[in-house]
């Protein structure tokens, strides 16, 4: 007799309905695992022979060939366990009923208890979407799971658990209310916020604009500056995230197994910082067995660079087409992976390397070659993705002190980008972006009209600052957002002379 049970497995950060086979027949007592699996997979022979039999169950004499089908799906991951078990146990007769609707996910111990799984909001969304009603995962995941809403899910601690409950005992169903999850938990302190950041006007402004329109930005300052601070304030001023969002970015940190239990949704828009030192595959993605790199944990955030130019460029430049597309896409020896990444690049520099080229305090020791040299590590094909360009001077001692208005905090500037935000996604309902800095030339001609004067100011920029059409639509799609941040229906010649400060 052949049993089936239901269960899926991750690509990306996409899941596919897989079918455990298994078939027992009269042979020496032996295991096999078919259907493309790796180690991980494999290794479930061990874990679910001892998980049933110390849960008290019989485990058959003959040979045991599992098949997951389809073959052609590489499987990855330990959340087989569970369906190969309740294959087997089917095989011995326990009653567990056969249904198409019903699926299993879930890491033994050799105990017979059940683990916590990486990646089951993703895989139980995949499940729902192929038809499948009813799924069993670990206690630990069953929040989670419950996320995908219109499934009904079944948390067990171990395998006894569910097979009791076709018995006699049924496992309380796991039910979350998202919505009021997420209008519960979008709101929180941050640790930093921008009322205590002394003085930097206009580059507090610049962040609000990147808030609010989605652009990337390029602070270039002495040490001591404050660029990294401000940086870490961005986190305080971003809107929160819609329940789109939410889901996309759980499934992203679920895979990556960054969940915890007790907090199965990602509620806030993530903050990344990456330090010049870390690899490749931990920045972009990759490796033998892909995980999502920093650029896709930053996705609908933001990701901080500090110390841009220390970048391998490597790194820099495979960082285009996220900044273009919005995913990355990683090779694997047969296939490809795509994962999410769109993100608001935050990038930090020193003026050149000692640091100190224009300070009003330190002199600069960097010959014209070495300072050349070293802001050319941005390539031009990076620093067109970038929309705001400003330099940070550092603050004498004597500024700081004479600086007596207190400043901003961030919830002020929070509820204005919130009202820019809205303002764009009720204006590009039809058009399938969400910010000004996604706007298309198309769009641009469609959404940023300009008066006489401002067209009169922008054309006479474009002659003395010889404005590359690229750097002219980078300053309309600016202008674009300083008016939605005040209001404006329409950009006005005020609009397009701030967003000139902001070229670089
Ligand atoms: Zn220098």
């Amino acid at each position: 007799m052949v049993t089936k049970a239901i269960t899926a497995t991750t690509v990306g950060i996409n899941a596919f309905k897989i079918e455990a086979e298994v078939d027992v027949i009269n042979s020496l007592p032996n295991m096999s695992i078919v259907g493309l699996p790796d180690s991980a997979v494999s290794e479930a022979k061990e874990r679910v022979r001892s998980a049933i039999k110390n849960s008290g169950f019989s485990f058959p004499t003959g040979r045991v060939i599992v098949n997951l089908a389809p073959a052609d799906i590489r499987k990855e991951g330990t959340n087989f366990d569970l369906p190969i078990a309740i294959g087997i146990l089917k095989e011995e007769g326990i009653e567990i009923p056969e249904n198409e609707k019903m699926a299993f996910l879930g890491e033994l111990s050799l105990d017979g208890s059940l683990r916590k799984i990486n990646g089951v909001l993703p895989l139980v969304t995949g499940l729902k979407e192929n038809g499948i009603d009813t799924v069993f995962v670990p206690y630990e995941n069953a929040k989670e799971a419950a996320l995908a809403e219109g499934i009904h899910v079944f948390g067990a601690k171990d395998l006894r658990e569910i097979v009791a409950h076709f018995a006699d005992t049924p496992i309380k169903e796991t039910k979350v209310d998202i919505h009021k999850y997420l209008e519960e938990n979008a709101f929180v302190d941050y640790i930093h916020d921008f009322k205590e950041v002394k003085g930097q006007q206009k580059a507090k402004k610049a962040l609000e604009i990147a808030a609010a329109g989605g652009h990337n930005v390029l602070m270039s300052g002495s040490p001591g500056s404050g660029k990294t601070m401000m940086a870490k304030c961005m986190a305080s001023i971003l809107p929160p995230l819609e329940l789109k969002e939410a889901l996309e970015l759980t499934k992203i940190y679920s895979i990556s197994g960054l969940l915890t239990p007790d907090e199965p949704l990602m509620t806030k828009r993530p903050y990344r910082s990456v330090h010049h030192t870390a690899s490749p595959n931990g920045i972009i993605g990759g490796g033998t067995n892909p995980k999502p790199g920093e650029i896709t944990l930053a996705h609908r955030g933001v990701l901080f660079l500090d110390e841009i130019v220390e970048f391998p460029r490597q790194v820099l430049e495979v960082l285009r087409q996220p900044l273009e597309d919005g995913e990355v896409v990683i090779s694997r020896a047969k296939t490809t992976i795509k994962y999410p990444s769109s993100f608001i690049l935050i990038g930090a520099m020193n003026p050149c390397p000692c640091g100190y080229l224009g300070d009003k305090e330190k002199p600069c020791t960097c010959s014209e070659i070495q300072i050349k040299r070293y802001q050319s590590r941005l390539s031009g094909p990076l620093l067109d993705r970038i929309d705001l360009i400003i330099n940070v001077p550092r603050l004498s001692t004597e500024e700081l002190v004479n600086i007596k208005t207190e400043s901003e905090p961030s919830a002020r500037i929070r509820e204005r980008v919130i009202k820019a935000r809205r303002i764009q996604a009720e204006r590009y309902k039809d058009d399938g972006i969400f910010t000004n800095s996604e706007l298309t030339p198309q769009l641009l001609k469609k959404y940023c009209n300009l008066d006489k004067d401002s067209q009169e100011i922008l054309k006479q920029a474009a002659q003395v600052y010889q404005l590359s059409g690229r750097k002219y639509n980078r300053i309309l799609k600016i202008a674009r957002t300083i008016a939605d941040l005040s209001g404006a229906k329409d950009i006005k010649k005020e609009h397009i002379t701030q967003a000139l400060q902001y070229r670089g």
